[in-house]
């Protein structure tokens, strides 16, 4: 199995789909088609987003119990990151740890056990993770595509991601009054009421910790004003804010923001994402501990992310879901490695969780 592991994942490896290379997203989906899975699946594809779902029924199901869900598009890299390398344990290369190896086992563990269970299992891959999956998982789903649990196969190092923070993007203006730059006290700077207004209020509200901590923060990303010249008061001045609430936020976050803004400042929301949660206390979910436990002997760690998964569009439509993936680390970055003695693990937790239900 180590050995099907690996070439798969290098195989995949080796096809460069970043989003800027279109051809590239059909070609890493082909290299899957190539494997002939022998179950039946659909193709679908919105906006040049092409995506792919097995499943073991001879119809799509109304609900999957089980859907092992895998994005195989990846963020840019440099040519050499294309080519994968193996080091000892560490499998090196774009996608290693984010996540075409786990794509890879999923995609054996579908294979092997497609036949064997007695309840419809679907495998969903994916080429627009990195870009939101619009277009992806979440057109998927708007086709009707619903899960009793969702498995997303991004890095958790064999523990279970069952929490993650929803986004807010949004334009916060305030208006002041022109004057020329030699008699400011004939003005309203905007840019000095913006900058009281992060200050006092945004800062106060949504302080930066000092270190990293479940709590909702605010970035001020930009900062504009259509004054060009230096001899005149700004009477306009408008910010980008990226806000990362937690989903115990959920239903207060937009009133939040909207109250702590003083009169005359607008606010205009350009992103409202979903934050996502899965109650461990789900059937599923402790299913799933119980197959790492049983096969690591180690007790399973509940994370909590920062960032988003394809995740949350499933808990949109109240489908439960965890992110579930091997070890590794430099997602993003020059040195991007996955270990295979995980991908050995996670092989043999995933199978053995399938059969467990
Ligand atoms: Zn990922």
């Amino acid at each position: 199995m180590k050995q099907d592991i690996l070439n798969i994942s290098q195989k995949l490896i080796s096809v460069n789909s970043t989003k800027e290379n279109v051809e590239g997203l059909s070609d890493v989906l082909g290299a899957i088609e190539k494997l002939k899975i022998d179950t039946k699946f659909k193709k679908f594809s919105k906006n040049k987003i092409p995506s792919l779902l097995y499943y073991n029924t001879p119809t799509v199901p109304k609900e999957f119990k089980v859907i092992l869900n895998a994005h195989l598009d990846v963020v840019p890299a440099k040519p050499e990151q294309f080519k994968p390398k193996v080091v000892g344990d560490k499998l090196f290369g774009r996608g290693a740890i984010d996540m075409k190896a786990a794509a890879a086992v999923e995609m054996l563990v579908y294979k092997e056990v497609a036949a064997k269970v007695r309840y419809p299992l679907g495998l969903q891959l994916v080429t627009d993770e990195e870009i939101g999956g619009f277009d992806g998982t979440k057109y998927q789903i708007q086709k009707g595509v619903r899960a009793d649990f969702v498995i997303a196969g991004e890095q958790t190092d064999l523990n279970v991601s069952n929490k993650a923070k929803g986004i807010v993007w949004a334009k916060i203006s305030c208006r002041g009054k022109s004057a020329h730059g030699a008699h400011p006290w004939d003005g309203e700077n905007a840019i000095v009421k913006m900058t009281n207004f992060i200050n006092e209020k945004l800062f106060k509200t949504f302080p930066i910790p000092n270190r990293e901590a479940w709590v909702t923060t605010a970035n001020v990303a930009r900062m504009e004003t259509t004054n060009t010249t230096f001899n005149k008061v700004p009477d306009n001045c408008t910010i980008f804010v990226d806000f990362r609430y937690i989903p115990e936020e959920k239903s207060e976050i937009i009133t939040k923001i909207k109250s702590i803004l003083p009169t005359g400042f607008t606010f205009e929301p350009k992103i409202f994402e979903p934050s996502q949660f899965t109650d461990p206390g789900n059937e599923y979910f402790k299913l799933l501990r119980k197959s790492v436990t049983r096969l690591t002997g180690k007790k399973v760690k509940l994370l909590s992310d920062h960032g988003a998964s394809d995740i949350r569009h499933y808990n949109t439509v109240n489908s439960p879901g965890v992110c579930f993936g091997p070890t590794g680390a430099g997602l993003h970055t020059d040195n991007e490695w996955v270990s295979i003695k995980s991908l050995e693990q996670y092989y043999e937790i995933l199978k053995n969780f399938l059969l467990s239900i």
